[in-house]
């Protein structure tokens, strides 16, 4: 898969202009550190009415020497790690600090969309179209890929449409300067600096050319949105000419996040979950992403599953309730952890679910959504996470992110309540602990 590639004589050319183009960045490079400055010391800042705290988005470290002092210190660490000079030069030509990059490093949003919002756009009449017309035009490589990697191919171009909308929309920033930024000045720097190392190997083995190594502002790159690290240890080339060209080989791109789900642990020919009908008395708290058991002994906890498959009765499930109790309730699978490896979110998992079960005909969610609730704003998460603290229930720190030790205690205060303990924060339970 690493197969060092010769560098192309055009490279000759770029180096005369290089001497050129990094004395013209020096100026440049002093304007864009005061930026970034000026978007690192100003800290976003959400008070909270109610609760009358003062939350501080997590700061950047503000970088202690200029843009190309640290350029120059990865320049040796990167030489050091086998990156040529060349390679290195030629990437960082007129690379500076992207303050946009920043920007989108340290906004939190304030807002988020309900579940039902995201999944009906996720599986919208349009994708489950031009999904349908994928999977045709597709259907060689996808069988192929489907042979060789288990996966089945309406859920990897599910994937593909939720990553790229089909490799429409791969990010148009340059991943060299995106993930330099932050490892020079971003919240997670030894994050960034990892990958940037990765990007420069990819780079070095030929398989782009860094002017075409375009991604999202934080290095996810091409139809797939792998990050370096992934595609470094995933990415294959599947349509045969050498290089492995996630960003204009569709074949590429889907077998090679057909190796990265069946690495993750994707069993062939398994659904992903299905969804579920709870009996009146059903206890809520079961329903944690968290706690698995087999189909069979949810069946006995009063999941009621409307099409048993008796092959699936010992594979371990867990029950996720995306909008709380009021709203429609899933089982879900070993395939469905292989998606969050993809992408670590619950309603990502949901959508590529869901929408690869449209492109295979079946229906979409039964259930009715809880359309009157509207999701608890980042300040209205914090302030429940202040009141359950105030209670005596651990949350964990006040960070507007609802994780395990929220849900946990959510659920504590709402069984202090008599009320359905589902972990799910509502407005409702918030003005309740206010
Ligand atoms: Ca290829």
């Amino acid at each position: 898969m690493n197969q060092p590639h010769p560098i192309n004589a055009f490279s000759r050319t770029l180096l005369l202009s290089l001497s050129v183009l990094l004395s013209a960045c020096a100026e440049q490079s002093t304007a864009d550190d005061a930026a970034v400055s000026a978007i690192i010391s100003k800290p976003a800042v959400l008070s909270s009415s109610t609760s009358q705290t003062t939350v501080q988005a997590p700061e950047a470290e503000q970088p202690a020497i200029s843009f190309a002092e640290w350029r120059d210190q990865f320049r040796s660490e990167a030489l050091s790690q086998g990156i040529s000079a060349q390679t290195f030069d030629l990437a960082f030509a007129g690379v500076t600090p992207d303050p946009s990059v920043l920007r989108a490093d340290t906004s939190q949003p304030e807002f988020t969309r309900p579940v039902w919002e995201y999944l009906e756009s996720a599986t919208s009449a349009s994708r489950v179209r031009n999904g349908l017309s994928k999977l045709q035009q597709e259907q060689t490589s996808l069988a192929s890929i489907q042979q060789q990697y288990g996966v089945q191919s309406a859920y990897l171009v599910a994937i593909w449409g939720m990553e790229s909308s089909y490799g429409q929309f791969m990010g148009t920033q340059s991943v060299i300067r995106s993930l330099a930024t932050l490892a020079y000045a971003g919240r997670r720097q030894q994050f960034a600096h990892t990958q940037l190392l990765a990007a420069l190997g990819i780079l070095q083995n030929g398989d782009i050319a860094a002017q075409n190594m375009r991604g999202s502002w934080a290095g996810a790159m091409g139809q797939t949105q792998f990050i370096p690290t992934t595609y470094n240890s995933h990415a294959v080339d599947f349509d045969g000419d050498g290089r492995r060209d996630i960003w204009n080989s569709s074949a590429d791109a889907l077998a090679s996040a057909a190796h990265y789900l069946q690495a993750s642990g994707w069993q062939t020919g398994m659904p992903w979950g299905f969804e579920v009908k709870l009996g009146s008395n059903f206890d809520y708290a079961n329903a944690d992403p968290d706690s698995r058991h087999t189909l069979a002994q949810w069946q006995t906890l009063g999941v009621q599953i409307s099409d048993p498959v008796s092959q699936l009765a010992n594979q371990p499930a867990s029950l996720i309730l995306p909008a709380g109790h009021r709203g429609p309730a899933f089982l879900v699978l070993g395939n469905f952890r292989a998606i969050l490896k993809y992408n670590n979110s619950t309603s990502y998992a949901l959508a590529v679910g869901l929408l690869g079960d449209r492109l295979q005909g079946r229906e979409g969610v039964r259930a009715a959504w809880p359309l009157d609730e509207k999701p608890l704003s980042r300040s209205q998460r914090i302030a429940l996470q202040d009141a359950l603290s105030a209670r005596g229930f651990n949350p964990g720190p006040a960070d507007g992110i609802i994780g395990a030790n929220t849900r946990k205690a959510v659920r504590a205060f709402q069984q202090s309540l008599g009320w359905p303990a589902d972990g799910h924060p509502t407005l409702q339970l918030l003005q309740q602990l206010q």
